[in-house]
């Protein structure tokens, strides 16, 4: 069980005010607010522990480096990943796929050669595969969805063709919500011999992941949607994968031995990991995981679930409300059994078929204007193309509003958010 109002009182800032009234958080899809253990982490290390790690023989370097390992081992247990050589600490999603992009592109791919993404993608998913495009000449194919925001899975296994040389997409949509079926889409992708590269940047923070269940060749994260500070993020690659991949960045620490004839490079991880990691930012990430480890990340879908379908039933009521992505509980048997992985399925059971997320629009009232009154009333929605344009141009939209949900939102600011948009639709 989740004890939301336990939970509230590890994030001072939920309890802050705007405008004089009480702050009603609902822009996790963007960033979540930070509790206490995690920021307390960062100042405890400054305070006691704080030397650049790796590099040293003097006990504090070699308590960081410690740290930054066991952090390390933390995201390794928590996505279930066979070693933690296979997780490799970056900047967040982006630099993770901009990090597959560049190396695997690189070494595995020619002019002409493929690369399958979604719809649905974040930009961040889309645009280094361009750069691949314009530097390279790969070429990117594009899976389409339904009005629904579901992947036309017949259309996705039709993109295949020999030149198909990696699939990359998100396992939930930041806009739709839809919860794609990635073990289905890994299991057509392995079948065509072609790896597959999960963006879970909208998952981890919400349901349990088991990259080994998935059999995902590449999968990532960022820390700050998970509870955990800015600037610290994971790629996990299968081993024969990264080891197969030239590094990205250049540096200290991704060496073996250098002089100006020739340089070798470090095992896995290191070889990756140019220059001095964000090692505060890793302890911090492992604080948040524990964290969030120690709710249940079974109980958190499952609150979360339940969360996002009031606010779907309460929000469907609102006179001229439309409501992009998959909205009816009927749609999840839609989905094929196969495609339900073993890893989502206690997050099925609860009915969830789509993640914590709800973009909307209200009439003809502009995306900004209503986004714009509703912080005036203390709720914090995004507004926007939610870089996603793409998905936009599909949905024939310029921009929604969405309500994204963490472990520490309520009914009770589902109401208000209920009520602030009625009274926004009023004043037009
Ligand atoms: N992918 C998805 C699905 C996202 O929601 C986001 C963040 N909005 C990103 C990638 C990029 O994450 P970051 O900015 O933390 O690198």
């Amino acid at each position: 069980m989740v004890n939301v109002q336990y939970i509230r009182q590890d994030f001072p800032i939920l309890g802050t005010t705007v405008y004089g009234h009480p702050l009603v958080y609902l822009d996790n899809g963007a960033t979540t607010q930070k509790p206490r253990q995690v920021v307390e982490a960062i100042t405890n290390q400054y305070y006691t522990t704080n030397a650049n790690v790796h590099r040293g023989v003097h006990h504090l370097s070699m308590v960081a480096t410690d740290m930054l390992e066991q952090s390390r081992e933390t995201v390794r247990q928590f996505i279930h990943a066979g070693s933690a050589s296979e997780i490799v600490f970056t900047r967040g999603t982006t630099e993770s796929i901009n990090l597959v992009a560049s190396s695997f592109c690189q070494q595995e791919m020619r002019g002409g050669d493929e690369v399958i993404i979604s719809t649905m993608e974040h930009h961040s998913n889309i645009v280094p595969w361009q750069l691949q495009a314009q530097r390279k000449g790969i070429v990117v194919k594009v899976i389409p969805i339904t009005d629904d925001g579901i992947l036309l899975m017949d259309e996705y296994e039709k993109l295949f063709t020999p030149k198909t040389k990696l699939v990359s997409v998100t396992h939930v949509s930041n806009v739709l919500g839809t919860v794609n079926p990635v073990s289905n889409i890994i299991r057509i992708a392995h079948d065509h011999g072609v790896p597959v590269l999960i963006d879970g940047a909208q998952s981890v923070p919400h349901m349990p992941v088991d990259v080994q269940v998935l059999d995902a060749d590449f999968y990532c994260f960022s820390g700050h949607k998970v509870y955990a500070p800015t600037g610290i993020g994971v790629l996990y690659g299968k081993r024969e994968w990264l080891d197969r991949l030239p590094p990205y960045q250049a540096g200290g620490e991704m060496i073996g031995t250098v002089s100006f004839e020739h340089t070798t490079f470090n095992q896995l991880p290191y070889k990756f990991e140019a220059g001095t990691p964000n090692y505060v930012g890793a302890t911090a990430l492992a604080v948040a995981l524990d964290y969030v480890n120690q709710i249940g990340m079974e109980n958190i879908a499952a609150y979360e679930s339940s969360l996002t379908q009031y606010a779907l039933g309460q929000m469907s009521q609102i006179p001229g409300i439309r409501i992009f992505g998959p909205t009816s509980p009927s749609l999840t048997s839609q989905v094929d059994k196969d495609s339900i992985d073993k890893s989502q399925l206690s997050i099925v059971n609860c009915k969830l078929h789509r993640g914590s997320v709800i973009s909307f629009l209200v009439g003809n009232i502009h995306h900004l204007d209503m986004g714009t009154l509703l912080d005036r009333l203390g709720i914090a929605v995004r507004t926007g193309h939610h870089c996603a344009e793409p998905l936009m141009h599909r949905l024939g939209i310029e921009g929604t509003l969405r309500a994204s949900f963490g472990i520490y939102n309520t009914r009770e600011e589902v109401d208000a958010l209920v009520s602030g948009i009625k009274r926004v639709a009023n004043m037009f």
